[in-house]
């Protein structure tokens, strides 16, 4: 295997990035204070494509790294956005980029093989997971699903991973990196937990889940549903109107009368389901409004995942009629 090989060189690579950077590139603000006791020992700056890896990374080093998202937001569309000469600058402009993998970020491939190609190291939380975990990673089409974070098991072992890659980079602070994965390994378990007895009241027949893209099947993997998208695993293409039909079909035939839209997606093909829902006597509404490919806004509990989740699980449970549990989850 060549990968200690290239870690070394990673780690080599940015030894010498951190060497070289100049006094004034890093404002106290963001990087700590460069008086006292640490002087001399500035935050590692790091950037992330999504804000869930954004979540993920801050969980595990946020004490210990200066971290900036490019698609800070959830409007944004990862699976679309492409980076802006500024975006550009920012990536360069760090010492480690870290991003998510498997396709999701596809317009950002060229910038991260150029990044590589300049020295700047870079970390896809995925890794662990085509070299662990491949059997546990879902498919549609012969292509990967990138969304993987709504397996909450398996992002918990990203950041187990991701722990080990910042150790390297920063064996100073390892046992921190080491001891916030665990503790993340841990709210994903209780954040599954709770999801499972939120969403307990949803009958077996109304267990099924209708967005505007395929980015829940892991989702429906842990949580028990079914689960039919209009668009595929990327928002790249268009649906034709026999797939609109087709869900109109199922959603007829199972009596469901709630879908939901995406906060990063529009909801044209949405409102077009509802429509040919209606010209066949069916009445459907929009259940709710959920998170799929990013979390939510700053400064709310559903900037994290785990909060994103509970947001989602929460609208899921209210627009498919789950019988009251008894067991709310804040
Ligand atoms: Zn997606």
């Amino acid at each position: 295997m060549n990968t200690y090989r290239t870690r070394s060189i990673i780690v080599l690579t940015l030894t010498a990035a951190m060497g070289i950077t100049a006094p004034g590139c890093s404002s106290p603000d963001s990087t700590g204070s460069t008086a006292g006791p640490g002087a001399g020992k500035e935050k590692l700056r790091v950037s992330c494509t999504t804000d869930i890896v954004k979540d993920l990374v801050q969980q595990i080093g946020g004490k210990h790294l200066a971290i900036t998202a490019i698609m800070d937001g959830p409007a944004i569309d990862p699976h679309l956005y492409t980076p802006s000469p500024q975006d550009i600058n920012i990536l360069t402009d760090s010492d480690v980029v870290i991003y998510s993998g498997l396709h999701l970020e596809a317009q950002f491939e060229d910038a991260l093989e150029s990044l590589r190609h300049r020295g700047i190291p870079t970390i896809k939380v995925t890794d662990v997971l085509e070299k662990e975990f491949s059997d546990q990673l879902l498919q549609a089409n012969g292509v990967v699903d990138p969304h993987v974070w709504f397996d909450l098991e398996l992002w918990g072992q990203c950041g187990i991973w991701l722990a080990e890659q910042l150790a390297e980079f920063d064996a100073a602070h390892a046992s921190d990196y080491r001891a916030a994965a665990v503790e993340f390994q841990q709210l994903m378990k209780t954040t599954r937990e709770n999801g499972e007895t939120a969403l307990s009241g949803i009958p077996e027949e109304r267990r099924i889940l209708i967005t505007a893209h395929d980015a829940f099947q892991y989702f429906a993997r842990t949580f028990n549903f079914r689960v039919e998208a209009i668009q595929g695993l990327s928002t790249e293409s268009e649906p034709g109107l026999k797939r609109i039909n087709e869900l109109s079909d199922v959603l007829v035939e199972m009596k469901i009368s709630a879908i939901f839209t995406e906060q990063s997606v529009s909801d044209r093909n949405i409102l077009a389901l509802i429509s040919e829902c209606e010209s066949h006597g069916h009445e459907l509404t929009v259940g709710g409004i959920l998170y799929s490919d990013t979390a939510g806004p700053a400064g709310t509990a559903e900037e994290t995942l785990a909060g994103a989740v509970m947001h989602n699980i929460r609208e899921i449970a209210k627009g498919l009629g789950a019988q009251p549990s008894g067991q709310e989850t804040p």
